[in-house]
């Protein structure tokens, strides 16, 4: 199978959570002390961070997965540790000041943010039957900028048993067509609301999402769920 990115020979399948999100959160996942993989309606257990079950089946290569795409990894793993380690401040705050989880080099390393949900929306509309086009994705990161659809929004994801697993991709509509088409990523209390909003002037869309070319100091964190 081809990488989705650059068309070269693909060999890697992503981890649709990531691995170290997995291991921080959950700790050692064995086969004594699995966890929970949900991807829309299925579950699975994992006996291991890397169980097949948690990997897109759309392939990227290892130049795609290493040089060109790792420091979006790396700054998604530092916001997600930030989010886990002050969840209860940043819920009762409503928000995350970013500069607190990169200091002096805020935009750069929430554009990776932005890229890493860009680069996990694409292995998902690579391997599954969705309504949006890969290209916008595609050239966002060929060119290291931003998808100017493609929104996000962090909060809190109230489990009764610890999981992990991304929602189904769904579209809500507007006067009868497709407006945003969106799904959650979820790790244990975090989440994170991808969203592909089509209608980018309907404003309410867009309503505590957070996008590169907002100038903001703060991002929203709020309940998804109750
Ligand atoms: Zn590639």
């Amino acid at each position: 199978m081809r990488c989705w990115i650059c068309g070269e020979e693909g060999n890697t399948g992503e981890h649709l959570i990531k691995a170290s999100d997995l291991r921080y959160y959950f700790g050692d996942i064995t086969n004594k002390e699995p966890v929970y993989f949900q991807k829309g309606e299925k579950s699975w257990e994992m006996q291991s961070a890397n169980s097949k079950y948690v990997k897109s089946e759309a392939k990227i290569c290892n130049s795609c997965n290493s040089n060109k795409t790792q420091p979006y990894d790396k700054d998604w793993e530092i916001l997600s540790k930030y989010m886990q380690n002050n969840h209860s401040r940043l819920l009762s705050n409503g928000k995350i000041k970013i500069s607190n989880v990169f200091p002096g080099r805020k935009s750069e390393a929430m554009l990776n943010v932005h890229l890493y949900f860009c680069k996990l929306f694409g292995c998902r509309l690579a391997a599954e039957d969705t309504p949006l086009h890969l290209e916008p994705f595609k050239s966002s990161i060929n060119g290291t900028k931003p998808c100017a659809n493609l929104y996000i929004e962090f909060g809190s994801w109230d489990i009764s048993n610890k999981f992990a697993g991304i929602t189904s991709i769904q579209a809500l509509e507007v006067n009868g067509r497709p407006a945003v088409v969106f799904w959650f990523y979820i790790i244990g209390r975090v989440a994170v609301y991808v969203s592909y909003i089509k209608k980018l002037e309907i404003t309410r869309l867009k309503k505590n999402c957070w996008h590169p070319s907002s100038i903001t100091k703060d991002v929203s964190f709020r309940k998804f769920n109750t």
